[in-house]
């Protein structure tokens, strides 16, 4: 990978941990002004379409972003970034372009996805 792919997918990666951060600031607000009863019966609440367990849900989900993220940015200032956590090949150019916080090169993913591990930052 040369210099300034590099230089562009980290600004990916710190535009990305920005509209994370503000999406997780709404989610949290959305929990906070959320009007469902949240004592109420878990079944009835999922039922019930409750924002809060959505606003939950959806800040988990950046949270777990916001790591891969966080880590991809580390691995650039390690040098050690695009190369596979699982097989240390590389994992390719245009993948990491289109996915900067991929950890594994698309055969590893593809094996881990097979044994129904959850490979973050696909
Ligand atoms: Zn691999």
């Amino acid at each position: 990978m040369n210099k300034t792919d590099l230089e562009t997918i980290r600004a990916k990666l710190l535009a990305r941990r920005d509209a994370i951060l503000e999406e997780r600031g709404r989610s949290f607000r959305r929990m906070q002004e959320s009007t469902c009863d949240v004592a109420a019966d878990p079944v009835d609440r999922a039922a019930g379409n409750c924002d809060f367990d959505v606003a939950v849900g959806q800040a988990s989900i950046e949270g777990e972003e916001l790591v891969a993220v966080a880590e991809a940015l580390a691995r650039i200032e390690d040098g050690a970034f695009g190369l596979c956590e699982e097989c240390e090949q590389p994992i390719g150019d245009k993948r990491l372009l289109a996915l900067p916080s991929a950890r594994y090169c698309i055969g590893c993913q593809t094996a881990l996805e097979k044994a129904g591990l959850d490979p973050l930052g696909a």
